[in-house]
């Protein structure tokens, strides 16, 4: 794929905390650039393989899971990590999300969840809540948005965390025991888009998020659906990790 040089991501943009965390989790994992591949959804966010020395992908709107599962497939020593927006993953790509996470492929999926269609001008996404004004939506979303933690939990999914762009020691941790898990793990990450989603900024998510300790794994799925649906602050961590047979 044609590298380019430097992001052309807006001043602020969160995914510059999600690529400098990315970098320095492969770099602690020692992982070899030969032996990882990085498959970018399209948006602003599945633009990230650009800029990193790992083979990569950007393959088709929605489809970055269904590349992965076919990369993973065909050479299961390799390191398969997506990188792909909200609205590419739970939304178009949403069938791919459901069934990478019921069959347990060992992958893991960082979704830059900022709410919005960024790359298109910012029309709400499926992760926007009933009410949130965007461009196509001045008079608010007539939709309840999609809880993903919810979602990954309800398909299988036996590694479900959140971490927030703004959080970088803490998001540097969460990607490598993502990396780590043996199976398919879901990282949702709370990406501020500085340009088309001003209710959900920095200083909001500095206020509401709060860090679960790393090393404190949850292995109970109903703990897990508990802290998914907090209301009074976002927990960011491991919602929850299945203990697998040994
Ligand atoms: Fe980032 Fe939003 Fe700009 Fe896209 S539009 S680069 S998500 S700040």
């Amino acid at each position: 794929m044609l590298k380019q040089n430097k992001p052309n991501w807006c001043v602020g943009c969160g995914n510059y905390g999600i690529l400098a965390a990315l970098k320095k989790a492969l770099s602690d994992l020692n992982l070899e650039p030969h032996n990882t591949v990085v498959i970018g959804g399209i948006g602003c966010g599945g633009m990230l393989p650009y800029w990193l020395h790992t083979y990569s992908f950007i393959g088709l709107h929605g489809r970055a899971l269904a590349i992965a599962t076919g990369i993973k497939l065909s050479k299961s020593t390799l390191h398969v990590i997506v990188v792909a927006g909200d609205g590419d993953t739970y939304g178009i790509g949403m069938n791919h999300f459901i069934n990478c996470a019921r069959r347990d492929v060992n992958i893991l999926c960082i979704v830059s969840n900022n709410g919005v269609y960024g790359l298109t001008k910012g029309q709400a996404s499926p992760t926007a809540p009933r009410g949130f004004q965007s461009p196509t939506t001045p008079n608010g979303n007539p939709y309840n948005g999609i809880n993903p933690l919810n979602l990954a939990l309800a398909s299988g999914c036996n590694f479900v965390s959140r971490g927030y762009a703004g959080n970088v020691a803490h998001l540097i941790e969460l990607i490598k025991q993502g990396i780590s898990h043996k199976g398919f793990a879901l990282l949702d990450v709370l990406q501020p888009c500085t340009t088309f989603n001003k209710q959900f900024n920095y200083a909001y998510y500095q206020e509401k998020t709060k860090p679960i300790e790393i090393n404190n794994i949850n292995s109970d799925i109903f703990v897990a659906y508990k802290l998914a649906n907090i209301d009074t602050n976002i927990p960011i961590g491991i919602y929850y990790k299945k203990k697998y047979e040994e």
